[in-house]
């Protein structure tokens, strides 16, 4: 019998957002660019919420997804950038107006912390926008760094 690698995948949850053109298209074409890279592939419907930390910008239309994959945290990041390109994304300056969003948010159970890149997303915590869309498709995660699961993070934001 030939032997067979295990192949490890990992769950990841990421966050989208857009704020520039047709943000509910933009959204619909990166779940399908974002279906080639992962498999089991869930994801929350969209809302439409207030510009945080940038005021006098268009409204975004936000959502969450989750799925499964094999690329380490480094290269699904790398992945999401490419495809945020893709969509015509540009950063003119930090907090800019953008064609398309894609923030990595949990990566299992793993902890990252280096130059470029930080899991669990450090703002997701106090972000309304990432935990609402995340605690319709993923309320009992649990987040590494806190012990808390989303739907819990989400109602400590609530009382805040
Ligand atoms: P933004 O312009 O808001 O998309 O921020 C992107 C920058 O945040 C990039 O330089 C990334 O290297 C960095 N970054 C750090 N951690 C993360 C993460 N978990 N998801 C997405 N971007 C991240």
């Amino acid at each position: 019998m030939r032997k067979q690698t295990p192949v490890s995948s990992y769950a990841v949850a990421l966050a989208l957002g857009a704020n520039l053109g047709d943000r509910a298209a933009t959204l619909a074409w990166a779940v399908g660019r974002l279906r080639e890279l992962l498999t089991d592939v869930g994801v929350s419907p969209w809302r439409d919420t207030e510009p945080v930390d940038a005021p006098a910008q268009p409204r975004f239309l936000n959502g969450a997804l989750v799925g499964r994959t094999s690329l380490s945290p480094q290269r699904l990041l790398e992945a999401l950038q490419q495809i945020e390109l893709d969509a015509g994304r540009e950063r003119p300056f930090p907090n800019a107006p953008r064609t398309l969003d894609l923030d990595l948010v949990l990566y299992g159970d793993v902890v990252v912390d280096e130059p470029g890149l930080r899991v669990p997303h450090p703002r997701f915590r106090a972000r309304r926008f990432v935990l609402e869309p995340l605690a319709d498709i993923a309320p009992d995660w649990v987040d590494p760094e806190t012990g808390r699961t989303v739907e819990e993070l989400l109602r400590e934001l609530d009382q805040t």
